[in-house]
């Protein structure tokens, strides 16, 4: 797994836990539960790109071992949370 993957994989889980556990009501759109399942998946997604690879619809666009847009893309939201890198932007 790359350290884009393992990275956003760990930004998902801190979002799940504050949507969960913050002690706050749903969003007036979102529920808690549908948060949640847009967060798994956000999951499903990675995991799908978490090694090295090249996405074939974005090869054009791809940073070699820094990861595919795909996964550059989902972080973009989490730019400003610690760790992120500013190669990863897409
Ligand atoms: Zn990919």
């Amino acid at each position: 797994m790359t350290n884009l993957a393992a990275w956003l994989l760990t930004q998902f889980d801190e979002l799940e836990n504050h949507v969960m556990y913050s002690g706050g009501p749903d969003c007036e759109y979102w529920s808690k539960e549908e948060m949640v399942d847009d967060l798994q998946a956000k999951r499903q997604i990675v995991e799908d790109h978490a090694d090295q690879h090249t996405c074939v619809v974005a090869a054009a666009r791809e940073v070699p071992y820094v990861g595919c847009r795909t996964l550059r893309l989902l972080a973009r939201p989490f730019a400003g949370r610690p760790g992120y890198l500013d190669e990863w932007r897409p």
